[in-house]
């Protein structure tokens, strides 16, 4: 039997045990990446899960490993970020794909729309993540998102057309999708189009040139609501306006829902044929707008939810107070800041975010901290400086954290210690055996690897080492 069939027989066994969305989250790539006589270990994409299977679904695993394959006793979890995607690793969803799946062909053969026993529909040219739910909310895009919504509730009501427009990294691709998705849940037999303006010109230019350009309009009378994302894109393209102009008329007289977007207002779009602007004008317009801090705070709080990870709430504020005109940019330094320390298996800092940051935009001043000041006192450098640093925020002695007492008032903070030194000042597990009264350097590497995985789950501990850091001039 081969690693993957193995996995797959354990999959099995498991499925009718675990709920459906709890096994698709947790066993979504992953897979068993090493065997031997009694040992299985199974490779998942990152700590988060590993803690996870360990900690809920291990005796589930055990039974379902032992009755596929009785001399499997011992099953250990594996980090294995690369695993995903690979013929080792499963894909999970397919495992339901039989039981739920009730294809229907649609009018337009572009939507596919897979109905699933929970009632979801997903077109496929919808990306799930963007839902209305999962749109933070603040003073300054309530509306957008309330006009969205509705038309969720309402196709070819009373916000028809609507246009969106706001700069860059806003949302506009966020909430034209999340109504698609709404209208789709809503009305199941509805035909929803996204497509982004670029595309469709290419779509046009390529239906002339091979004469099919009867059989493109034709697909696009057909649909009951059509989404067109960033039609600034349709600036000089006077055979593509032209075509677009009459697929709108035609939709709005039947009544159809038109949404589109745009990174400037309606009456930027000067280079837009003047008769199409004014349609797009004649329903609702409504303008993104950057966040406001708490709404920038509460989206990458959402965010860490969504990945799984746990940030120090400083850093959190920080990012939020630093990116102030694009939500695309908040993400990503979040997912840098967190990738970063990752390979480094430690916890982002507001120095790493500030790094992020500064190498993002270098023109930009940093608020809240001043990396070169930083730099210039570090004030920390020794292992006992390290060790005076920690004895004194636990108010201890230097001599308890290199004695034996193994109560975990002293323990804990004794680890949180050599994992600094090893970590920031980057001495050897011998070398710092031998400062905490000649420890064996086993023990030390214990101590840094119990501290780093504490750090990915509790934020208290993520608070304090943060403090340490800060201390040592961080
Ligand atoms: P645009 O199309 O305006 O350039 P996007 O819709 O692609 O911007 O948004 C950029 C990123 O920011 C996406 O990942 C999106 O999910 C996220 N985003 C923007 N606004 C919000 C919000 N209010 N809540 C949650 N995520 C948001
Ligand atoms: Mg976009």
């Amino acid at each position: 039997m081969t690693n993957r069939d193995l996995w797959l027989a354990v999959l099995d066994r498991l499925k009718p045990t675990i709920q459906k969305t709890s096994f698709l989250t947790w066993f979504q790539h992953t897979g068993v990446v090493e065997r031997s006589e009694s040992t299985v270990v199974v490779g998942v994409p990152n700590e988060f899960t590993a803690q996870n299977l360990s900690k809920k679904y291990d005796e589930k695993i055990a039974a379902a490993v032992v009755a596929v394959d009785a001399a499997l006793t011992d099953i250990q979890y594996r980090v294995a970020p690369g695993l995903g995607g690979t013929k080792e690793s499963v894909d999970v969803r397919e495992l339901f794909k039989n039981e739920e799946k009730v294809v229907r062909k649609v009018r337009n053969k572009n939507e596919v729309k897979v109905k699933t026993d929970g009632g979801v529909q997903i077109s496929k040219m919808l990306n799930d993540r963007y839902s209305l739910n999962s749109f933070i909310v603040g003073t300054e895009n309530r509306l957008p998102h309330a006009v969205c919504s509705a038309v969720g509730d309402q196709p070819g009501g009373v916000y028809n057309p609507l246009f969106i427009y706001g700069n860059v990294g806003l949302g506009k691709t966020h909430l034209l999708q999340a109504a698609g998705q709404k209208i789709l849940s809503n009305y199941p037999d509805m035909v929803v189009k996204y497509i982004t303006a670029e595309r469709f010109v290419s779509e046009i230019v390529a239906a002339m040139r091979s004469g099919k350009a009867a059989k493109f309009k034709q697909e696009y009378r057909n649909v009951d609501a059509l989404l067109v994302d960033d039609v600034q894109f349709f600036a000089r393209k006077q055979a593509s306006q032209d075509e677009f102009f009459h697929t709108f008329n035609e939709l709005h007289d039947l009544n159809k829902q038109i949404i589109v977007t745009s990174d400037r207002a309606p009456s930027e779009l000067k280079i837009l044929d003047d008769r199409l602007a004014s349609r797009l004008m004649m329903g609702m317009v409504v303008e993104l707008k950057m966040p406001e801090y708490e709404t920038r705070l509460a989206i990458l709080q959402q965010k860490c939810q969504d990945f799984g990870i746990i940030m120090d709430p400083e850093v959190l504020e920080f990012i939020a107070n630093n990116i102030q005109n694009n939500v695309r940019e908040l993400e990503g330094v979040l997912r840098q800041a967190v990738a970063t320390c990752e390979l480094e298996n430690r916890v982002p800092t507001i120095r790493d975010a500030a790094e992020i940051i500064k190498r993002l935009n270098k023109a930009q001043e940093i608020i809240g901290y001043d990396i070169e000041a930083k730099q210039m006192q570090r004030m920390a450098r020794t292992a006992e400086d390290v060790m005076e640093l920690v004895a004194d925020h636990f108010e201890l002695k230097v001599d308890d954290l290199t004695g034996k007492d193994r109560h975990k008032e002293i323990m804990i903070p004794r680890q949180i210690c050599m994992y600094l030194i090893k970590m920031e000042l980057g001495h050897s597990y011998e070398k710092i055996g031998e400062c905490f009264g000649g420890r064996n350097h086993t023990t030390v590497m214990h101590a840094c690897n119990k501290t780093a995985s504490t750090l990915k789950k509790d934020v208290r501990m993520v608070k304090v080492v943060n403090a340490l850091k800060r201390d040592m001039g961080l």
